[in-house]
């Protein structure tokens, strides 16, 4: 059969995704098990999101609102821009996808650094345009590195600001040196999936060079802060005039109904989100306080999740804790094979993880 496949399909290696909890259930016959896998809010969706659905659960006989009128209309007053700043996508993944399908030829790349989030190199491969990646400067994008890889060729840089998987920021005072010497043909894509939970006071609002320069593209998601990662809704802010050429790239009802509606509301939902900044804040201290007593080497994050050191195995450390219910997600694939990333959760699944670390480093010392 592989005759039949293209040959970029052939070298692409499918997206790994976080183990989800009913399979780990059902496959270790456990009763009880938390994730800390993939980044979602552990305190759930936004209640006003939730009734919204229920609000338009009859009308799902009708396609959405192919342009998300209503949405874009919210957008564009939360950030005080237009309408046509927004592109809305099936999550911010499927942007990722429009952005490559818009703006880059056959013969032209993209480049990103290493270490990060996935996506980026999955969907240039399945699209069969080239990509470069610049390695990490401890543990943070380097834009001198990503400088050094820009040619004549590249069309799109995607800058993953937290990154995923390290929780490090690059800084206001760095993108704006960056910026002021990148080609202005090059588009510069600002993926923010985890803007809300950033307390630094140096890092960039990137509104702001949108305002300024026109190759800005800034990606967005209700997945992270909002609780809504299953329902798949991210958008992209830009220039109009390029947002009208990525709108050529979606499909007509890309975003679905629910999704709008809850998105609309969710946007209100301002005492949940300040909920989650709290739990996810409290949370992330709590833990790092305990993993510094462990001895154990992790790295400061801005984001809800931590990249830990463990000093073992990643893939062996991942399968220990499963066997105790607690879903984590080793680092392997980002080549980082000492590595776990866990995902911020309630007091009560942080307390869990750390239980459970604890039982599993002092049965292997
Ligand atoms: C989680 C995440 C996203 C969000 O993806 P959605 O498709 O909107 O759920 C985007 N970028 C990064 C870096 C992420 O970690």
């Amino acid at each position: 059969m592989k005759e039949l496949v293209r040959s970029n399909i052939l070298n692409t290696k499918p997206y790994v995704a976080g183990k989800p909890i009913e399979e780990t259930k059902r496959q270790l016959g456990l009763k009880n098990v938390i994730k800390l896998a993939s980044n979602e809010n552990p305190f759930g969706p936004s209640p006003k999101a939730v009734n919204a659905m229920k609000k338009c659960l009859s009308d799902v006989n009708l396609y959405p609102d192919s342009q998300g009128f209503y949405l874009k209309k919210k957008l564009a007053r939360h950030f005080s821009l237009q309408p046509d700043n927004f592109l809305l996508g099936n999550g911010s993944d499927e942007i990722i996808d429009i952005l490559i399908r818009t703006f880059v030829e056959p013969d032209e790349n993209i480049v990103t650094s290493d270490c990060t989030f996935l996506e980026y190199e999955i969907i240039a491969q399945v699209n069969d345009r080239k990509i470069k990646k610049a390695p990490l400067r401890y543990f943070k994008y380097d834009l001198g590195a990503i400088l050094k890889l820009v040619d004549k060729r590249t069309k799109l840089i995607f800058i993953a600001n937290p990154n995923n998987p390290t929780g490090t920021y690059v800084t206001e005072y760095e993108i704006t040196d960056f910026l002021n010497v990148l080609p202005s043909g090059v588009l510069v894509v600002f993926d923010e999936a985890y803007d809300n939970f950033v307390d630094v006071d140096d890092y960039p609002d990137s509104l702001s060079y949108l305002r300024r320069k026109k190759n800005i593209a800034v990606l967005k998601t209700f997945s992270k802060s909002y609780g809504l990662a299953g329902l798949r809704l991210g958008y992209c802010i830009a220039d109009s005039g390029l947002i009208s050429y990525m709108e050529r790239a979606r499909q007509p009802f890309n975003v679905n109904s629910l999704a709008q509606a809850a998105g609309i509301a969710a946007l209100d939902d301002k005492e949940f989100l300040r909920k989650t900044r709290k739990g996810v804040l409290e949370g992330k201290a709590f833990l790092c306080r305990e993993l510094s007593r462990m001895g154990l080497v992790f790295l400061s994050s801005v984001a809800n999740f931590i990249l830990i050191d463990t000093g073992r195995d990643c893939l062996e450390m991942f399968k220990a804790m499963l066997k105790f219910g607690v879903i984590v997600r080793d680092m392997k694939q980002y080549g980082l094979k000492n590595f776990i990333r866990v995902t911020i959760g309630t007091r009560k699944e942080n307390e869990r993880f750390i239980r459970v670390l604890k039982k599993i480093l002092k049965e292997k010392s």
